[in-house]
């Protein structure tokens, strides 16, 4: 089995290594990655200049960092090496939970794939505040036990894992949806320029069995995705009541 392993905190990222590791057990692992951090950057591809690579090595195995976003190296990766039957993502250095997952880089290097025919999970975890090297070997027996229940599960294309640091086991989740305060917090730089933070605040209380909720309560959260955004429910409220949208 090809796995090829991608990310969007970097190349050198402790996750990237741990995914990386857990993963050759299961087959031949290409790392793919961006050269510096990409986190944030959501579905974002490079079309307005071309894509470079460099190829180095991440724990003895096949590695290529990229001038571009995670969703270029997965695309980038995936043509390179004929026939990927697995993509990684991961493991991201934070949760990406609820609305980030809109946000997040780790989540569309895995719906790039999703949108190429490969199958992919996306797998995050929670960085210690203080900013140490952050270290995920206790995650490696839940990350091998998620990549073997996603095999074993064929029809599911798309699977966003999320961890605590010390998971009590694992739960299937949908995603939380809950509405934020966008908060844009101003400050100066210490040449008296202004600048601005974006930071965000929840309006609302967690719900169960989402994600937020099981890794509230110690669990890793499974939750599967899909690429088609339709609201099936308001899509068939309204060809009931209003079919022709003009009339
Ligand atoms: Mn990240």
């Amino acid at each position: 089995m090809r796995i090829l392993v991608s990310n969007d905190d970097g190349v050198h990222s402790p996750g990237l290594h741990t995914l990386a590791r857990v993963a050759q057990r299961f087959g031949d692992v290409r790392v793919v990655a961006p050269d510096v951090e990409q986190s944030a950057m959501s579905h974002a591809i490079t079309v307005r200049r071309p894509l470079h690579y460099t190829q180095t090595r991440i724990e003895g195995i096949e590695a290529y960092r990229v001038d571009g976003t995670p969703a270029d190296c997965v695309a980038l990766g995936a043509h390179h090496w004929d026939k990927v039957d697995l993509v990684l993502t991961g493991i991201n250095l934070g949760l990406n939970i609820g609305h980030n997952i809109w946000h997040s880089g780790t989540v569309a290097a895995a719906k790039q794939a999703s949108f190429l025919g490969i199958p992919a999970v996306a797998f995050s975890a929670p960085v210690d505040e203080a900013g140490a090297e952050p270290d995920f070997s206790a995650l490696e027996p839940y990350v091998a036990e998620v990549i073997e229940t996603f095999l074993a599960t064929p029809r599911m294309p798309l699977l966003n894992a999320n961890f605590p640091l010390e998971p009590k086991g694992l739960r299937w989740t949908r995603m939380s949806v809950r509405h934020y305060e966008g908060l844009v917090i101003p400050g100066e730089d210490p040449m008296g320029r202004r600048h601005y933070w974006f930071a965000e605040r929840p309006r609302e209380r967690v719900e169960p069995d989402t994600d937020r909720w099981a890794i509230e309560q110690g669990y890793g959260s499974l939750t599967p995705l899909r690429l088609d955004l339709t609201d099936g429910d308001r899509l068939a409220q309204v060809l009931d009541e209003r079919p022709d949208p003009e009339a």
